[in-house]
């Protein structure tokens, strides 16, 4: 029995006339100019969606989708002439990697080339990430305390300015070389109770 499929319209080639479709194939779509609804992309491991839902790609594929494996005939844990098809999503791919006794080898298209990642750092930004996503970072401002790095427990001396806008980002005196970057600048701690008055 063949499940039917939900279809949903390709983004990717809307904006194509008949003449570029002549010329070329939407590697979304192959020009059907429809594609596989998003939220019917599951991984396999936790059963949860695929793809980032509601942005602008999530008509792209993420993780590990429709990976396939084939065992052969020495293999033991997976069988001869057997394929397995599967899907990660990327929650589960970093629980994977965290899992590993060897970390996966990581190179960062924006690191610079004196400075290269590995999985570590990696993993600090990560986490990093998660702890200002789930109010970290904010507590941190509202205590004072230098939010530049996860749980850092130093007294924030800095507030950082993008573009002269305050932002909630201060840092201590230990952390302050870290934010030399672009259009952003450092300025006294601001407090949140002197904020109004920006
Ligand atoms: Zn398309
Ligand atoms: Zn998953
Ligand atoms: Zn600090």
């Amino acid at each position: 029995m063949t499940e039917e499929l939900n279809l949903v319209d390709c983004t990717r080639c809307t904006n194509w006339d008949e003449k570029e479709r002549y010329f070329k194939a939407c590697p979304h779509c192959h020009n059907t100019k429809k594609v596989i609804a998003p939220e019917t992309v599951l991984c396999n491991m936790c059963g949860g969606p695929q793809r980032p839902l509601g942005t602008h790609n999530e008509q792209y594929s993420h993780g590990l989708e429709k990976a396939s494996v084939e065992g052969g005939y020495d293999s033991y844990h997976l069988f001869d002439c057997t394929e397995y098809t599967f899907s990660f999503c990327e929650k589960c791919l970093r629980e994977l990697f965290t899992k590993c006794k060897i970390p996966p080898s990581v190179s960062c298209r924006l690191d610079d080339i004196e400075n290269p990642t590995d999985y570590a750092r990696d993993l600090v930004e990560y986490e990093y990430r998660l702890w200002k996503d789930n109010g970290g970072h904010h507590q941190a401002y509202l205590d004072r305390k230098c939010n530049f790095v996860k749980d850092c427990l130093n007294r924030a001396e800095y507030t950082q300015l993008i573009s002269n806008d305050f932002t909630e980002n201060c840092c201590c005196e230990e952390h302050k070389e870290l934010w030399g970057y672009g259009n952003s600048k450092l300025t006294k701690f601001i407090p949140n109770v002197l904020k109004p008055f920006l």
